[in-house]
């Protein structure tokens, strides 16, 4: 029988899972080596979905990590901005840019960030998931990246509930895991998740060069500087 979860159970479940998963082992090894390995499964992955709320999200919180493995096979859904006439080609500028499909939906995304239904949200990423098997599903956090952007949190509680009742089909989910304290400061990778990416140099100057040649954003905005030098991770757990 299908259970939905609420929000703060999934953080929860995810913050408790990467405690108990010796998630600190893991990120101080691949501190110490300055590498890009990640989980022991890694590198075993084959079919990928990132599912994100915008245009460059995929890049600002998982573009280093989809460069290190050009031997993905990966599907980028956006969940906003299908219509917006800037933003869409530049999205499928960069989906090129990762060797990726690109899929874009257009749910509002208004700035007054009107809650939206959350039978709405699952549908749309169903839509762009469909019903095939991916190895790993990526989203946003359950608290999003920035404090706060409510598509971030209702695109992450709406694929992980899809993941936890089986109806997204994924051996595994991540979910970003960046923090600002409370916006107090530009998003960071949060020190205790559990995988850890440190992005090579050269990774991390094509990462920035997709934000700021592909989409444009100019040196002093906030996207451009947040850039993450370290990608973060926590690990989806069924309960
Ligand atoms: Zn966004």
């Amino acid at each position: 029988m299908a259970r939905v979860r609420d929000s703060r159970h999934v953080a929860e479940t995810i913050s408790g899972g990467a405690r108990r998963g010796g998630g600190e082992r893991r990120a101080g090894r691949n501190r110490d080596r300055g590498s890009a390995e990640m989980t022991e499964s890694g590198d075993e992955l084959q079919t990928v979905a990132v599912v994100v709320a915008h245009p460059d999200d995929e890049t600002l919180w998982a573009g280093g990590t989809l460069l290190l493995h050009p031997e993905w096979e990966v599907m980028i859904g956006v969940l906003c901005r299908a219509s917006d006439p800037d933003r869409a080609p530049r999205f499928e500028a960069a989906a090129r840019r990762f060797g990726a499909v690109g899929r874009r939906a257009d749910l509002e995304d208004g700035p007054e960030q009107r809650p939206l239904p959350e039978g709405e949200v699952e549908a749309t990423v169903m839509g762009l998931v469909g019903d095939r098997e991916y190895d790993l599903v990526i989203t946003h956090g359950p608290r999003g990246e920035y404090t706060r952007h409510l598509r971030h949190e209702e695109t992450s509680r709406a694929v992980a509930s899809l993941w936890e009742r089986g109806r997204l089909r994924s051996q595994r989910l991540w979910l970003f895991a960046y923090e600002d304290g409370g916006g107090a400061y530009l998003p960071r990778a949060v020190a205790e998740a559990p995988i850890q990416v440190v992005l090579p140099e050269e990774v991390w100057e094509e990462k920035y060069r997709i934000i700021r040649e592909v989409y444009g954003f100019a040196e002093e905005s906030k996207e451009a500087r947040t850039t993450p030098r370290e990608e973060g991770f926590w690990v989806g757990s069924r309960v």
